[in-house]
């Protein structure tokens, strides 16, 4: 451990399910031989959090929970077997903290889908502490020219989006709807989406996301799902011959919208 890391600690700490999150002071942990210790600067707050809080999900949760999933800071110590990062590195938690990377899942990329998965302000301690640990084959390497404070809702919103618009498979010229295009995501997916080639028409409603979604995040077309006679023909007027887009990213949180996603394209 280097000199300058103290043993104590602020965090938001879960004690049981349901809460309160309580501000309180606990033990800095010690990162083992393959973990990075990481002095959060910056933590973005994502709905999974309140799930966690809550406990809305089947799986269950660490008990007492340090939550927070998207936190961007430097390392400040390393275990013995950590050779790629150096102290001072800029670094990101993400919800994956670590996999096992031998499974089958691991091995092609779908490391999400590893049984034995560790999940950052869940199964494991987050990002809502001033050190937090993460696997060091995991951890988000961050240039230091990036500004911290903008990458941490990268780690978790961004990483989805842009993962979605990966795997949907569509290609430079071709056209991709976006449900919820002005929410926290969609607004992310926008901007990568226009960044891989791809030409957007955002879905979502009122002008206020109307405007932010064409004039600033690259949207070539806008549908108001509320406003909208028919939403999936709207979706498909958008789109040379009415043939619709060639991909769908979902991120709205209701389920009509996921019904009409496979009927417009
Ligand atoms: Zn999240
Ligand atoms: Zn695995």
């Amino acid at each position: 451990m280097s000199q300058e890391v103290p043993t104590k600690q602020m965090a938001q700490v879960i004690e049981k399910t349901g809460g309160p999150v309580e501000f309180k002071e606990i033990d800095v942990a010690k990162p083992g031989p393959d973990e990075i210790l990481i002095n959060v600067k910056y933590s973005g707050v994502c709905h999974t959090d309140l799930h966690a809080v809550n406990g809305d999900w089947p799986l269950p949760t660490k008990l007492p929970l340090v939550g927070g999933h998207e936190g961007a800071g430097v390392v400040v110590a390393k275990g013995e077997l950590v050779e790629d990062w150096e102290l001072g590195d800029h670094a990101g938690i993400k919800w994956i903290n670590g996999t096992c990377l031998a499974c089958d899942f691991c091995q092609q990329s779908d490391e999400p889908l590893c049984a034995k998965a560790l999940l950052s302000g869940y199964t494991v301690d987050g990002s809502f502490q001033q050190y937090a640990i993460a696997k060091a084959a995991h951890a988000a390497r961050i240039p230091k020219d990036v500004p911290l404070d903008a990458i941490a809702p990268v780690l978790c919103a961004g990483i989805t989006v842009y993962k979605g618009l990966k795997e949907s498979g569509a290609r430079p010229g071709q056209y991709v709807a976006i449900v919820g295009a002005g929410g926290g995501l969609g607004s992310l997916a926008c901007q990568y989406a226009k960044a891989m080639g791809l030409r957007v028409i955002g879905i979502d409603t009122g002008d206020e996301k109307k405007s932010m979604v064409t004039e600033k995040l690259g949207a070539e077309a806008f549908v108001d799902f509320a406003s909208s006679q028919n939403v999936v023909k709207d979706v498909q007027s958008a789109t040379p011959d009415g043939l619709g887009p060639h991909a769908v990213i979902l991120v709205a949180v209701n389920e009509k919208p996921f019904q009409q996603a496979a009927e417009v394209s």
